[in-house]
């Protein structure tokens, strides 16, 4: 690990400050995966600017939306009462992450902002065009069984390796920010990039710009959600496919609304909108869900060892929906 000095921001204003004042500075939150990277020399910042002491608070609002602080702990967030009972999508994607040691630690700012588990991109003896651009891609012809089926491109076929965005990007997130220009918000489906040519660059962040919040529009019917991930592991292991799934269907047995999305398969959380467009309006039954799931990965390319996730992620949508309809009956 190379030298680097420390500084703790006492609230966002001297967080950006501070970033934006230290070389080559990087935000610190629980840790759990920026300093695994900089043990490993991948990320080297020259400045921490540690956000740990930043908004936490979990706040339900008058019209049901969730705030919740970027410095929230993961456990904090799974474990309170309002998610547990209003989304519980969301508490059982984090639940499904990592360990719970890990999850005492790590916050939902650093969370959403972890880098892929490739183990390329780890690998400094390795090619990779996150790591360095232009220098070729060693999973391409590699050990690919967890990379990307849907949305990658040449120079990159890396996951993003998130669960609990799979399930914020399911409810609509919205991603409160702040940096040197000010602040703003946009839906964390917009903040994570696909690869194209470009995959070092994985959000559209703007330099020094901090994650304060994450907000979370009132979903009624998210009561009846659930998320299932599938690994080569029964835990502490990344999925080869997960499904975070809600789903409202009306007295007729039909589709009156649904929220579907992936994780383990793109560059970025995948919003299934194929597949919610196909099932809109449809009778809810194994047929339709199966229809949607196929819709959703026509255009999914398998590499060497992981062509299995395109069956793998169908039926993982047609099962999560199945379980979702006996809970609506
Ligand atoms: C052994 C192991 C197993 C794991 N298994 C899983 C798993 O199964 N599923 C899963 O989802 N995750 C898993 N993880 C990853 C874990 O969830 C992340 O390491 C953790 O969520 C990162 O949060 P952190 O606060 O520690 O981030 P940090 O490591 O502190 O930061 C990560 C990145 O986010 C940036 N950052 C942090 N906060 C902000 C902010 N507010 N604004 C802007 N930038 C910010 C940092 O600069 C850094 O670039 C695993 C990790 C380990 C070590």
């Amino acid at each position: 690990m190379n030298i680097f000095s420390y500084h703790q921001a006492s609230d966002a204003t001297s967080a950006i400050a501070l970033k934006h004042a230290g070389p080559a500075a990087k935000y610190l939150g629980g840790g759990t995966n920026l300093v695994d990277l900089m043990r490993e020399t991948v990320e080297q910042p020259e400045t921490l600017v540690d956000i740990t002491h930043l908004a936490c608070d979990i706040e339900q609002r008058a019209d049901g939306s969730l705030l919740i602080g970027a410095a929230a702990k993961n456990t904090a967030v799974a474990a309170h009462p309002a998610v547990r009972s209003n989304y519980p999508l969301l508490s059982r994607s984090i639940l499904a992450g990592a360990s719970a040691q890990i999850r005492n630690v790590a916050t939902v700012g650093g969370n959403i902002l972890q880098r892929t588990r490739c183990r390329y991109f780890y690998d400094n003896a390795a090619r990779c065009n996150k790591r360095q651009p232009q220098a070729g891609c060693d999973a391409l012809e590699g050990f690919n069984r967890y990379h990307a089926i849907l949305g990658s491109s040449d120079a990159c076929v890396a996951t993003h390796p998130s669960d609990m965005c799979v399930a914020l990007v399911a409810l609509d997130a919205v991603v409160h920010l702040q940096g040197t220009a000010g602040t703003r918000s946009i839906p964390l489906r917009d903040l994570h990039r696909l690869p194209g040519d470009r995959p070092d660059l994985e959000t559209d962040l703007q330099p020094d710009e901090l994650i304060t919040a994450i907000e979370i529009p009132a979903l009624p019917f998210a009561n009846r959600s659930t998320y299932r991930k599938v690994r080569d592991r029964a835990s502490y292991a990344f999925a080869l496919i997960s499904v975070a799934a809600a789903l409202d269907v009306n007295e007729m047995g039909k589709v009156r609304d649904v929220r579907l999305a992936l994780g383990g398969v793109a560059h970025k959380p995948w919003r299934a909108l194929k597949a919610e467009a196909v099932l809109k309006g449809q009778t809810a039954d194994t047929a339709a869900f199966r229809a949607a799931a196929e819709a959703e990965l026509a255009d999914a390319v398998g590499l060497r060892d992981n062509a299995f996730k395109i069956e793998l992620a169908k039926r993982t949508i047609v099962a999560v929906l199945d379980e979702l309809k006996g809970d609506n009956a």
